[in-house]
């Protein structure tokens, strides 16, 4: 060691280079050694934990599954693959921000959520942003042009985020991008035809570029552009982006797959072995339609199921902000009581199973059976009714069972008590 060396202390602890295990050099002989490194990567780590009132906070895998469980019915690997991505996406941008010099940045891990319509995919999402409490946007790859640019569309989508982060740019830098019906702009598959619909490749294309991180300039307060504007230029690099899409069909394809490389041949028959969607790979959604390098960023791959019965009826009433809750929540504010019988949800659960619309099928037909007693709602108000009780019957068109503000009093009289608490 040199004389020089040997002088070489940190400046915040004052180790010598021999007392430490490295030591790196700042302007001005300046130094710090790789322990007060490791403190101040903790202290900045701390910073940024759950709990914090900061901005965003780095999730802890599981209390953020069980966060989803109060809210997502079902699904239960997508939440814990979900966690997991989120996890470690924050934790990425923590890392990303303290970087020693030489060290390579931690590349991020985009997801690609595919299962049916209706069934959670973009309230997991939804609810993953609200955990970590960073901004969220949705978007509709149907509604995005074929530009193959970086263009108009591709800006809306992040002008929507920078909205739902009152245009504060950091925090949209660090938002959560749901990009619905990727499946839409899927090339045909590779043996449908020789003259292949290639339409959807360029809307595959200007999303790979936001996807994998490009500056997007767009106009303040999500104006129309003008010449000389000033614009405002988010980079998409810590955005974590969310791909959906129901991809009908693409059973068939993983199958086809999973059969094969079971090692099946021409002569042999045999079961097809029913893989489902967890068992997804790059290679399925290429022969699906969607462009190597877009799946290349998507490296998450998280299967949604179709809910059962079951799941349909815990929607119903477990989860924390069920539909039966929403619409008694309505009712109440006409100092009304909604009651509903078992019959009345479990006929809303068959009817909404029975059309394939996953949890949305429950809100329509709740919504329509309900119609007639929201439109009577003001004068049962006025007419002093306190209680409205909905079976299956009301549902189908009968009027519902009333109770009046006196028939409570009456019967708390008979019980001995006066009506008045
Ligand atoms: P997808 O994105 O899969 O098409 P959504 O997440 O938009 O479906 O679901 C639509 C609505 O249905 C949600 O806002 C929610 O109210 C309800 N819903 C769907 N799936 C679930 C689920 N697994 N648990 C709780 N609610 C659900």
């Amino acid at each position: 060691m040199s004389d020089k060396e040997i002088k070489m202390k940190c400046s915040f602890c004052e180790k010598t280079r021999a007392e430490s295990h490295k030591l790196i050099a700042g302007p001005k002989e300046t130094f710090i050694c790789d322990e007060c490194v490791k403190l101040c990567y903790d202290i900045l780590k701390e910073g940024l934990v759950e709990g914090d009132t900061k901005e965003f906070a780095i999730p802890d895998p599981k209390r953020l599954h069980e966060f989803l469980n109060e809210h997502v019915i079902g699904q239960d690997r997508a939440k814990k693959i979900m966690s997991v991505a989120v996890y470690n996406h924050y934790k990425r941008i923590v890392n990303n921000l303290i970087l020693e010099e030489g060290q390579d940045e931690i590349e991020k891990s985009n997801v690609l959520m595919l299962g049916p319509s209706g069934v959670g995919k973009t309230l997991l999402a939804k609810k993953v942003a609200q955990y970590v409490n960073v901004p969220f946007a949705i978007a509709d790859a149907t509604t995005i042009t074929e530009s193959g640019y970086v263009g108009d569309d591709v800006e809306n989508i992040i002008t929507r985020l920078l909205q739902q982060s009152d245009f504060d740019v950091e925090k949209a830098e660090r938002g959560i991008i749901y990009i619905d019906e990727i499946d839409k702009k899927a090339k045909k598959g590779e043996n449908v035809s020789i003259t292949r619909d290639v339409s959807g490749e360029g809307v595959q294309q200007a999303l790979l570029k936001i996807i994998e991180g490009t500056t997007v300039r767009v106009p303040p307060q999500g104006g129309r552009k003008h010449p000389g504007q000033e614009m405002i230029e988010v980079n998409t690099s810590n955005i974590l982006f969310v791909v959906g899409g129901a991809f009908v069909g693409i059973d068939k394809v993983i199958n086809k797959r999973a059969n094969k490389s079971a090692g099946i041949g021409f002569n042999q028959q045999v079961e097809s072995v029913d893989t489902g969607f967890d068992e997804c790979e790059p290679d399925d959604l290429i022969k699906y339609g969607l462009i190597p390098e877009l799946v290349g960023r998507l490296p998450v791959i998280v299967g949604c199921h179709n809910l059962d019965k079951k799941d349909l009826k815990a929607i119903m009433l477990d989860v924390k902000n069920s539909l039966i809750k929403q619409s008694q929540r309505l009712f109440k504010m006409e100092n009304v009581d909604l009651i509903i019988t078992d019959d009345a949800i479990d006929y809303v659960v068959d009817e909404a199973h029975e059309k394939k619309l996953g949890a949305r099928g429950l809100k329509s037909v709740l919504e329509k059976g309900l119609l007639e007693i929201q439109y009577d709602l003001p004068e049962y108000r006025d007419g002093k009714v306190k209680e409205i009780t909905v079976n299956k019957k009301t549902l189908l068109g009968e009027k519902p069972m009333l109770t009046y503000e006196f028939d409570i009093q009456e019967t708390k009289e008979d019980n001995g008590t006066t009506g008045k608490e």
